[in-house]
């Protein structure tokens, strides 16, 4: 489960619209990609998806359910930050765990959910070690991981990788792509960068103002850009 329908839903700042009515559906287990300059909305959008921001308009739908008044924790959905607040006192296990305790999951059950989340992500000899003790890419994996645990119906991946040198982010873009192949799960990813978006989407969407100016699969963008905007930024040859 997790597709998300967005039926005319717009924001807008004091009097600034940032982002015009807008339709938009991602289907059940798509790695979908937001992509667009800086300020031209991907934050926003995926905020609302996830409940952070209130729409100005509009209805947001999850698995057939109007969410639109339903707060972030009932949505079912996991959003990975683009700084990753770990708690530096608490060990990786921990880290983890944390939102299940604050759920007050059984510590049995939440050991089970910890261990199946640091296997998928290769973090099962870190689990005893603190935050200060990780590279980057392994904390990024323990924040992947804090919203694995709560089996969500779809993931928001909100520049997850900025803070990543690049060589990091490389091998960080691939995992989150193994990781998808492993989970079919929904995966909604904003990014400003074409690269990003190119080699981890299933489908694309190109954002401009707010506006979207093309969705469509990697291939479709890149042999038909639907205007000049779409071409020039996704870097066809015409
Ligand atoms: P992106 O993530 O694509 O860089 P954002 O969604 O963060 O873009 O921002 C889109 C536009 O909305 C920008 O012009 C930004 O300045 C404005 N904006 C975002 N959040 C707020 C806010 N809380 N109050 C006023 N303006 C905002
Ligand atoms: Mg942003």
């Amino acid at each position: 489960m997790g597709r998300i329908v967005l039926d005319q839903v717009s924001k807008t700042f004091g009097d600034v619209e940032v982002i015009p009515p807008l339709d938009l559906t991602i289907e059940d287990g798509e790695f979908t990609v937001f992509v667009g300059p800086s300020g031209c909305g991907k934050s926003t959008l995926l905020r609302m998806i996830a409940g952070l921001e209130d729409l100005t308009s509009g209805a947001i739908e999850i698995d057939g359910e109007d969410v639109t008044e339903v707060s972030p924790s009932k949505r079912g959905l996991a959003m990975v930050f683009q700084s990753y607040a770990l708690y530096p006192h608490m060990t990786v296990r921990k880290n983890i765990g944390f939102p299940l305790r604050m759920e007050k999951m059984q510590q049995t059950e939440i050991d089970k959910r910890v261990e199946t989340a640091a296997q998928s992500l290769n973090l099962m000899d870190y689990l005893d070690r603190k935050p200060g003790q990780l590279s980057g890419g392994q904390r990024q994996r323990v924040a992947i991981g804090r919203a694995i645990v709560r089996d969500p119906s779809a993931f928001l991946f909100d520049e997850p990788l900025s803070n990543l040198d690049a060589a990091l982010r490389v091998g960080m873009r691939l995992e989150i792509s193994e990781m998808h192949e492993r989970m079919r799960t929904t995966m909604i990813y904003v990014t400003h960068d074409q690269v990003e978006a190119m080699t981890m989407a299933n489908k694309i969407v190109v954002l401009q103002a707010g506006r979207i100016e093309q969705v469509g699969s990697p291939l479709d963008l890149y042999h038909k850009p639907q205007n000049v905007f779409v071409a020039g930024f996704i870097g066809s040859p015409k």
